[in-house]
């Protein structure tokens, strides 16, 4: 892998966008390759497609990249259509997520990190604002991803900060949360709930106790569940059984890093 961009690839155009657009896929191109299988190279779908915009041959992972000129992801990527986005993540069409930082200056990748498709929810396809009625496009309503809703084992990076991630731990990351894959709706949406509590528990080792803390928050994100704290200990358990966490004394669990 090589951070540089190819700038020559980019000498017939003189649209800015044009000429990201054309470093950056190029980029992906021929430097990622798939965090499933690990094939080297990926393919690129006709332009438009509206899909996605790469591919693997092997194992058929589909991916959309979307970069912007900046070191950090920061909080949140612009995406197309809110209803789109929706419609896609309900219907399993969704492909994985490439996000791609980079330097504009020396055309070089500062962050490239993946988001598999399994960890997408409606929780963070942001709406945005309509457009307003002088505007082209007036009515159409965009959304944003809100990455800080995405787990920590879902922000799978292959560069982070300048510094390229070695490939046999961005797979071995990968495979740690396939399981996903099976989850739909509402039971999916309580594993990455307690995922993102485990998260913001500022500590290696944490109690019933520490996890029981967030039990209002959850409560108010399922108003019908009267039994929080038992599907507290129920993802626990499912988590441990993952490999994501360890049972250590009673009441006391370890993080597993991935
Ligand atoms: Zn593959």
């Amino acid at each position: 892998m090589n951070l540089t961009f190819d700038t020559y690839l980019s000498d017939n155009y003189t649209n800015k966008s044009q000429i990201a657009r054309v470093l950056t896929e190029n980029w992906v191109k021929n430097n990622s390759y798939c965090p499933n299988c690990g094939e080297i190279n990926l393919n690129e779908f006709e332009n438009n497609k509206p899909v996605a915009d790469f591919y693997c041959s092997k194992c058929s992972e589909q991916f959309e990249l979307k970069s912007k000129n900046a070191f950090d992801i920061g909080n949140k990527i612009v995406d197309g259509a809110y209803s789109t986005m929706i419609k896609r993540i309900n219907s399993d069409e969704n492909p994985n997520f490439f996000f791609l930082t980079y330097d504009k200056t020396k055309w070089e990748v500062n962050n490239f990190l993946i988001i598999p498709k399994h960890y997408f929810t409606s929780d963070i396809i942001i709406k945005r604002k309509p457009l307003s009625n002088t505007a082209r496009r007036a009515g159409w309503i965009g959304c944003n991803i809100d990455i800080t809703k995405v787990p920590e084992s879902g922000r799978i990076f292959l560069v982070k900060n300048s510094e390229i991630i070695l490939k046999e731990k961005v797979q071995s990351k990968w495979k740690g949360t396939e399981f996903l894959r099976t989850r739909k709706g509402e039971s999916k949406g309580w594993i990455i709930d307690i995922m993102n509590c485990i998260d913001a528990i500022q500590k290696e080792t944490f109690t019933l106790k520490d996890i029981y803390s967030f039990e209002g928050q959850l409560k108010q994100k399922y108003p019908n569940n009267n039994f929080v704290k038992d599907k507290i200990r129920q993802q626990l358990q499912f988590l441990r059984d993952k490999g994501l966490i360890e049972f250590k004394n009673r009441g006391t669990y370890k993080k597993i890093k991935l």
